[in-house]
């Protein structure tokens, strides 16, 4: 059975590059009916913190990545590191220096890695230093503790990023030491920045969890992760969790380094937020609402659904809607400058507003289709576009130069609101 690992530092936020590795171990497993196992790699006790393990195993679940048993720590196994290493003492293939143990490195060895995405890797042990097992302070040094419970956990295959290419000579070595059987690696071409550079926050959001601040669907995220070094073939881009475990193959991702392309991930996220239906993106919107401090307990579930219907194919995140609709919920709402000073602040606008107002005011029936023959009329009547009219409405009931329908916007915000806002335009 394979059984796959995916092995966090808690030292930081999750970084979306980890989130893949995550994301590709976890497809491996559920692909072959195998097990998905965490282990916590929290040996460095002062800078591992539990609040950012919360937050890596947060994501990982709203990802919808699980995991197949209790995660093993590190932390509580030092007892095992420690008594292995003195074995591997006894056997006289490590030394101590002070506290430390350090095993022997055998030069002059050529060391073969059959890596299944790079091919073969050939290594020579004169390049590599005799390596610290325990450190002077107690604590296992990474390479050590890493095979120790790949073993322990029975971890037939290795897939992580190829940063850690360097690293698996040395581990190599180690389990010929513990005489047990290795497991199989998969070095996974690192994701890139747009400029071909390391990927960092000088490229934008790096953490799992900026991304769903801004309203980004875990459908979308995992399936842009999923692209990036894998296909399904056909060009096929949209791509749902359930396929891709029926799809996935280790074997078929490609040995070239892919670019983190940002608007490409947002216009996959706007695909997935047009594909769900309202009542499904209702609690996420109430979510994002409140994540951005906007006030709705007011409004019936049945007002943010009409919004959402709205909106939902103008926006590429979730953080959008809110940017796009907070006029809907509070009236002081931001007036875009531009905007602005291109519709309101010239004449003959302000007036052809104050008379729309007029004659909404006796407007029995606030309809949408009521309010756009209305205002063709009142165009036509006066000699104007009726674009003269609808510009400067939209900035004065929304503050903003683009959105939903304009009618549709009125009849949603109400005569009451609508005409308020305008009167306050025309006189402001
Ligand atoms: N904690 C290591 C990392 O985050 C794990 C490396 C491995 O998968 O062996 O890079």
């Amino acid at each position: 059975m394979t059984v796959v690992r995916f092995a966090p530092s808690p030292t930081g936020f999750l970084h979306i590059g980890s989130a893949r590795t995550a994301l590709l171990n976890w497809l491996y497993a559920r692909h072959t009916g195998g097990k998905f196992l965490l282990r916590i790699e929290d040996t460095d006790q002062a800078r591992s913190d539990k609040k950012f393990l919360e937050e890596i195993l947060e994501d990982m679940k709203w990802m919808g990545l699980d995991w197949d048993a209790e995660p093993v720590y590190q932390s509580s196994r030092f007892d095992v590191y420690r008594e292995t290493a003195k074995s591997l003492l006894r056997q006289g293939k490590a030394y101590t220096e002070g506290d430390a143990i350090i095993f022997k490195v055998e030069k002059g060895r050529e060391i073969e890695v059959n890596d299944i995405i790079h091919g073969k890797i050939v290594f020579n042990t004169d390049e590599i230093k005799d390596q610290v097992m325990i450190k002077s302070d107690g604590s296992p040094a990474y390479n050590y503790c890493c095979v120790v419970d790949d073993a322990y956990l029975k971890i037939t295959h290795i897939i992580r990023g190829d940063d850690h290419i360097s690293n698996t000579p040395k581990q190599i070595l180690l389990y010929e030491a513990l005489g047990v059987e290795l497991p199989k690696f998969a070095h996974m071409p690192l994701m890139m920045g747009s400029d071909g550079a390391k990927l960092s926050k000088r490229h934008g959001a790096v953490a799992v969890e900026e991304y769903k601040k801004e309203g980004f669907l875990p459908e979308a995220l995992t399936n842009y992760l999923l692209l990036l070094g894998w296909s399904p073939g056909e060009d096929r881009e949209i791509i749902s969790m359930e396929e891709a475990v029926k799809l996935f193959e280790l074997e078929k991702m490609r040995d070239v380094q892919s670019r983190f392309d940002a608007q490409k991930l947002r216009w996959m996220n706007g695909e997935y937020i047009m594909k769900k239906n309202t009542k499904e993106l209702l609690p996420l919107i109430k979510k994002q609402l409140l994540t951005e401090g906007i006030d709705f307990s007011e409004k019936k579930d049945e007002y943010i659904e009409k919004l959402i219907d709205m909106y939902k194919i103008r926006i590429k995140t979730l953080k959008e809607f809110v940017e796009l609709t907070d006029q809907f919920f509070v009236d002081e709402y931001v007036m875009d400058e531009k905007g602005k000073r291109k519709y309101l602040d010239k004449e003959p606008n302000k007036q052809n507003i104050s008379l729309f107002a007029d004659r909404l005011e006796r407007l029995d029936e606030f309809s949408h289709e009521n309010i756009e023959s209305l205002c063709r009329t009142l165009a036509e009547e006066n000699n104007f576009k009726p674009a003269d009219i609808i510009h400067p409405t939209r900035m004065a009931i929304s503050g903003k130069t683009r959105g939903a329908g304009l009618f549709e916007m009125m009849e949603l915000l109400g005569k009451e609101k609508v005409i308020e806002r305008l009167r306050k335009t025309a006189t402001g």
